[in-house]
């Protein structure tokens, strides 16, 4: 085990994770898109950390950065660790940029101390993860898995910009991205450390914990009709109010959602029609999304929902409509990452603690041709997509000894 006195300060990480945040479209926050100036300037940086750290560097043809540090054994399978270098709109300067920096920092420690694995280690930066340009996400993960689709391509950003005119305007040849997908048996595996995103580290005063996996989605649409009316003159029992039909099934979908433990569901949006003072709401259109590691859970949770909501419906004679709008299976990482991992933070003093994660990550798609394992970090407040999000330096430090440890056991 190589133990946190040995790994010694961080500032290298601190000065990386800054150097990269300034690169960033806006003043307030870190806005960094895909294919853009800004993306190729990160690119350039995390390559030449990439080299410090005693990597040979190729961009593949979805323009995924990726640092090779060679192991002993020829032929032996590769371990990959990664995260995206996108970001949201006046994102933070942890959430993605994070996970590639300290893998970096892993492998430089290796270089450093001359340390040589069995297995090469390929560090990745992801192009797009984020999907903020052309609302399509995972673009980097899904081309190194196969899974990139050829009309991917033809996603188009606010301008009308294409996938592929973007790509052909940094040099790259968008036809070829196929060249990026990789052979799953030259993979031993892929790790990603990545920050929380929630609060539930800070509430068990806990720096790191495995991941169990990333949970399944539904996200639907909904429309709830009733009838307008003047809001003076109908008389509240008389009335067919579709917002107070709408309010009671947001609060059923909270009391469903708390009946089980890795549920988790949100009305997110409302519009409400006509949208005056003195008019009786007559339509209301809304989302909801509803996310668990546990598919079958997700299933039954959402029908009874749509039943409910139907009963509610009916009893006070409004019309209610789901229309399903996204559906994703639970990816589940490897039950073997996931014991190493609570093994490595056993040895840290740590609870073997495995969260499950609410929101997608790279990972995801790169389950589709190996075995995955995450380690999520401690972030303030459970803050992320947000200027302020923050990771305290201690906390990396563990994150990088917990992932060091990790690569250490997965690769003997
Ligand atoms: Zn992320």
């Amino acid at each position: 085990m190589i133990g946190l006195s040995q790994i010694g300060k961080i500032d290298r990480i601190v000065r990386r994770l800054n150097d990269l945040s300034q690169i960033s479209l806006t003043e307030r926050g870190v806005t960094r898109l895909s294919f853009t100036r800004e993306s190729e300037n990160a690119n350039q940086l995390v390559s030449r950390w990439m080299e410090e750290a005693g990597m040979t560097v190729r961009r593949d043809a979805l323009n995924n950065v990726i640092g090779r540090y060679e192991g002993t054994q020829e032929d032996a399978s590769v371990l990959l660790i990664g995260s995206h270098l996108d970001s949201v709109i006046e994102a933070g300067k942890y959430d993605g940029i994070l996970g590639v920096i300290v893998g970096i920092e892993a492998v430089q420690i290796l270089h450093e101390n001359g340390v040589q694995l069995k297995h090469p280690i390929e560090v990745i930066g992801f192009c797009d993860e984020e999907g903020t340009r052309f609302h399509t996400t995972l673009l980097g993960s899904r081309a190194i898995a196969g899974t990139f689709r050829e009309e991917d391509l033809e996603s188009v950003d606010k301008d009308g910009i294409t996938l592929a005119r973007a790509m052909r305007e940094i040099g790259m040849a968008p036809s070829q991205y196929r060249l990026a997908a990789r052979d799953p048996r030259s993979i031993l595996g892929y790790l990603e450390l990545h920050i929380e995103q929630g609060p539930v580290l800070e509430k068990k005063n806990q720096a790191c914990s495995a991941v169990s996996g990333i949970a399944g989605q539904s996200r639907l649409e909904f429309r709830v009709e009733g009838l307008a009316g003047h809001a003076g003159t109908v008389p509240v029992t008389m009335r067919q109010d579709a917002l107070a039909g709408t309010a009671e099934i947001i609060q059923t979908v909270e009391r469903i959602a708390l009946q089980y433990e890795s549920l988790v569901a949100t009305v997110g949006k409302l519009n409400v029609y006509p949208g005056a003072s003195n008019v009786i709401p007559g339509l209301v259109e809304g989302t909801l999304d509803l996310r668990s590691i546990n598919d079958p859970t997700r299933k039954e949770a959402l029908s009874r929902i749509l039943e409910e909501c139907q009963q509610i419906a009916n009893r006070r004679k409004l019309t209610c409509e789901f229309r399903p709008v996204l559906e994703s299976p639970a990816v589940p990482c490897s039950s073997h990452f996931i014991s190493i991992i609570e093994s490595v933070l056993e040895d840290h003093y740590m609870e073997p603690l495995r969260l499950v994660s609410g929101a997608g990550h790279d990972a995801m798609a790169v389950a589709a041709i190996t075995d995955i394992g995450m380690i999520f970090v401690r972030c303030k407040d459970g803050l992320s997509h947000h200027p302020d999000e923050f990771a305290s330096p201690d906390d990396i430090k563990s994150g990088l000894s917990v992932l060091l440890n990790t690569i250490l056991k997965i690769t003997a």
